[in-house]
């Protein structure tokens, strides 16, 4: 059969964004796994970002740690790898472009005086809209919002069709925090546009920040990336592995055991063979055998006993 490709079919460049707020831990390899084989299997490549925009989070050698563990596991990125607390500057331009539109205000409210306001899909408060159309008189802005409007739809390659009514399920959303600090949905937006970024595949924890990311895309011209998420790993009790619940470090066990375990959490079924098998050995299978349509659709699923 021919190839009817068009000849300026776009490449694929996907990405692992850790954040560095402690080692990585099994449901982190997950997401690097799964975004990785995905890469690889559409001949793409695959880009590395320490997303350490959020400096109080940022736990100082984790960043290396993560970068030594992945290079332990095999994980071969592509280019240099992008660091969030360098690209302050490409952050301050996008939020001037949103300001200059009119998408961004600022913001006086306190988390106090949003106390009592209805919550969002994601647990946090949904913008009462008190500074909306101003500021409050003898008040000074804390924070910058975008005006939350309109409805976005997408489809996830995992979860299926997903729909967020901005307004609703959202609310006008943080750009620059009262701490000074740009909000992660912008620098995520901002980073991913500037690597050529096409496709975006991670845990479904980040599912409910999708809107406002595909929003923020539309906002400041940038192209549409493509969403798949795959199901979050948490312990017996429910709750997401990280470092609040104590998830143990990745790097606490064999490489070639983990790999496994994080291949067959997402759905791959790797051989009894392979139990004993080399590193590189589990690696030409996955890379051979990857199948993204394999992937259980949950938002979460209980990690292996001995994570
Ligand atoms: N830095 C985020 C995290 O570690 C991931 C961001 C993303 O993949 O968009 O949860």
């Amino acid at each position: 059969m021919s190839s009817d490709a068009p000849l300026t079919a776009t490449p694929y460049v996907g990405r692992f964004a850790p954040s560095p707020s402690g080692p990585l831990h099994f449901g982190s390899l997950v997401a690097a796994l799964g975004s990785y084989l995905e890469a690889r299997f559409h001949g793409g490549r695959w880009l590395l970002r320490i997303e350490d925009v959020d400096t109080p989070r940022t736990v100082p050698g984790a960043a290396d740690a993560i970068i030594a563990t992945l290079a332990r596991f095999g994980f071969e990125w592509d280019g240099d790898i992008v660091w969030q607390s360098r690209r302050i500057e490409a952050y301050s331009a996008a939020l001037e472009r949103l300001k200059g539109s009119g998408h961004a205000f600022p913001c006086a409210c306190t988390r106090r005086e949003m106390a009592d306001s209805a919550l969002t899909r994601d647990g946090s408060r949904r913008y009462p809209g008190t500074c909306r159309n101003g500021l409050p008189p003898g008040r000074s802005a804390r924070a910058w919002r975008v005006r939350a409007e309109g409805v976005i739809h997408f489809k996830d390659a995992i979860q299926g069709a997903q729909r967020e009514d901005m307004a609703i399920d959202v609310g006008d959303y943080v750009v620059l925090r009262a701490d000074g600090l740009f909000a992660y949905q912008l620098a995520v937006v901002v980073d991913d546009a500037e690597a050529g970024v096409t496709h975006v595949v991670r845990g479904a924890d980040l599912l409910d920040s999708t809107a406002r990311q595909l929003h923020l895309q539309a906002l400041l011209g940038l192209p549409r990336l493509a969403y798949a998420h795959l199901p979050v790993a948490t312990n017996a009790a429910g709750e997401k592995l990280s470092k609040q619940t104590l998830a143990r470090a990745i790097d606490d066990h064999p490489p070639a055991a983990a790999l496994l375990a994080a291949l067959d959490f997402l759905g791959q079924k790797p051989p009894a063979e392979l139990d004993h098998a080399a590193l590189p050995d589990i690696w030409r299978w996955a890379l051979a055998r990857w199948d993204l349509a394999a992937v259980p659709r949950r938002r979460h699923a209980v990690a292996p006993e001995f994570t």
